[in-house]
């Protein structure tokens, strides 16, 4: 145990050393054991027996009894104390070995716990003094033996002395308090900590003894501020959905007005004219191809419904509708090379869903290339066997952080700021994509990563003619 100054006596003193019990072991017991002795033997003798317990006649019994009172008191006394004294020390081994052993254990309990246990004796004005520190202090603070600050009062030093005076102070008239404050250090970045404070006793001037234990809240506060991100995205892409929605009609009056327009000029044709409302009418049905794409996305797929047959191809063509614009704006090359036609037993929206996520997370790993650094995402399909199908997704982006690898489907495993990535997309993904029975794994390669998806797909006819590799 780390005692800054010695702990107060008794507290810790389970054993009975006090002058009473050197009184009682030494004075009053070897007393005790010689009068009741010595009465046997006074009784002895006046039954008349004390001639068969020493062999003696008649006559000597009680000058002997008179002179062997004496010698009895010199050989009594030392033995019974010299035994006396030895079950006592073999008793107070006895439980100095069981106290050992339980603040052994004790000490091994309070050392493995993932937190700083503390006491502190607190003045009836604030001021305190660390008694007692203890548990896994330095991982709780992200600090070594040799941090010096460590030697301090670290809580007052990071939230001000007045502060710590009036957390202290308020303890003791509470019984208990909790903040969650910041360990600042200037040479390394600072860490959240809660700790929560408990009165163990009060000293009658104000003051008292404090007993606490803080804990590291940093991977909290972290997960705590991504929730918020979510849920920002969440609330987006329901707004996404409402605008989808709001866009389709005057989309579709538009298309429709260009139509008659076209219709009306027939027999007066300007070709010029005639070429620009077919641009129209082309880009406001993409328009409403891709508003399709993100109100069926945003919808989702029916809950528990079993996987239906998907066009793969179309699947992809799908998800790229929808990020197309955003990996062309990074200035991201797709290509998509479908070998085969493949109908996959699966959940269209949700594998969209991760489709697209895996995308974005490509996206982003490629935006930030040095300029002139190739920026391509792959696409490729094929068979694997007569029922299952894979999806190969390739980017240049540099790979995934060989940190995070091992984790990577995990929930809030990322390696972005809080405002720019949750950690959630892809353990997302593979739940979507396991409820599917499909599977999901990355690694990476020389030039970014790699993620490959399979899962059931119906089986090859014979009719089935091979389509050509498409780029987009
Ligand atoms: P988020 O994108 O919100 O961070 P994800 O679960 O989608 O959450 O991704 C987790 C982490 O995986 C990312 O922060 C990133 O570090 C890494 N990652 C995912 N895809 C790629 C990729 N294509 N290239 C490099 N790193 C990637």
């Amino acid at each position: 145990m780390k005692f800054l100054r010695p702990p107060p006596k008794n507290q810790f003193n389970v054993l009975p050393t006090s002058r009473f019990m050197f009184l009682v072991i030494f004075i009053v017991f070897p007393i005790f054991v010689f009068i009741g002795m010595y009465g046997i033997i006074l009784v002895a003798a006046y039954l008349g027996n004390f001639d068969k317990i020493f062999t003696l006649s008649d006559n000597w019994q009680y000058p002997i009894v008179k002179i062997l009172g004496i010698p009895m008191i010199i050989f009594f006394v030392p033995v019974v104390i010299i035994v006396n004294y030895i079950t006592y020390i073999s008793i107070l081994r006895f439980f100095q070995r069981e106290r050992r052993e339980y603040f052994g254990k004790v000490e091994l309990i309070i050392e493995s716990l993932p937190a700083s246990l503390f006491l502190r004796q607190v003045n009836g004005d604030g001021s305190s003094q660390l008694i007692y520190r203890g548990g896994r202090y330095h991982e709780v603070y992200r600090t070594r033996d040799d941090d010096a600050r460590f030697d301090g009062d670290i809580f007052s030093l990071s939230v001000g002395y007045q502060k710590a005076v009036e957390t202290y102070l308020a303890c003791l008239r509470d019984g208990e308090t909790v903040l969650e404050w910041e360990f600042l250090r200037p040479d390394k970045p600072s860490c959240w900590i809660r700790s929560y404070f408990k009165t163990v006793s009060l000293d009658g001037n104000g003051g008292g003894e404090i007993i606490g234990f803080g804990l590291n809240i940093d991977r909290e506060r972290e997960v705590a501020l991504r929730n918020v991100h979510a849920i920002r995205m969440s609330s987006l892409g329901e707004m996404a959905s409402s605008i989808a929605h709001e866009l389709k009609q005057p989309l579709q009056t538009l298309s429709l007005a260009a139509e008659i327009t076209m219709m009306q000029s027939v027999g007066h044709p300007v070709p010029a004219i005639n070429t620009q409302l077919e641009t129209i009418i082309n880009q406001a049905r993409r328009a409403a191809d891709v508003i399709e794409h993100l109100r069926r996305f945003s919808r989702g797929d029916v809950p528990n419904e079993p996987p239906r047959p998907v066009d793969l191809r179309k699947a992809i063509e799908g998800a790229l509708a929808l990020v197309g614009a955003y990996l062309r704006a990074s200035g991201i090359t797709v290509t998509f090379n479908d070998n085969t036609n493949i109908t996959l037993l699966a959940h269209e929206i949700s594998l969209q869903q991760a489709l697209t996520n895996i995308f974005i997370n490509a996206r982003d790993a490629m935006h930030d290339l040095p300029p002139g650094k190739i920026r391509q995402l792959r696409i490729a399909t094929r068979r694997r066997g007569d029922q299952l199908a894979e999806i190969t997704i390739s980017d240049t982006g540099g790979g995934i952080d060989t940190s995070i690898l091992p984790r990577l489907f995990q929930p809030f495993v990322t390696t972005k700021s809080t405002d720019a990535g949750t950690g959630l997309g892809l353990s997302i993904c593979h739940g979507l994509l396991t409820a599917m029975s499909f599977k999901i794994s990355a690694h990476n390669t020389a030039e970014g990563a790699q993620f490959t998806i399979t899962g059931p797909a119906e089986r090859a006819s014979a009719g089935q003619i091979q389509s050509p590799s498409t780029g987009v």
